[in-house]
């Protein structure tokens, strides 16, 4: 990992959270503009139906309708996805998009 890009907002600015959720979420409709949209079927709970998860492609936040898991940035969905510290989260992310 370059020194450069240790901060949340280089992350954040290497991974747009539009790429970043379409590489991650294998149900989401392709995405059309920016701003809160269908994330399809949500992560955080056994999800049968689309529809109440919702992912916000410009600031990277989500929020599910059904179990109420929510977060304000990718960090916060690979932490709470996967168990990770904020930064092993980091690690994971700069390691995935190699950066
Ligand atoms: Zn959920």
């Amino acid at each position: 990992m370059k020194a450069s890009l240790q901060s949340l907002q280089n992350i954040k600015s290497y991974i747009p959270p539009s790429e970043f959720y379409r590489a991650e979420l294998a149900a989401m409709p392709p995405p059309r503009g920016g701003g809160w949209r269908d994330g399809g079927l949500c992560p955080f709970h056994n999800d049968e139906h689309t529809g109440s998860f919702r992912v916000n492609l410009e600031t990277g936040a989500f929020k599910c309708f059904s179990c109420g898991t929510k977060g304000g940035d990718i960090i916060a969905f690979i932490q709470q996805r996967d168990g990770l510290s904020f930064p092993e989260a980091m690690e994971k992310l700069t390691n995935e998009w190699g950066l």
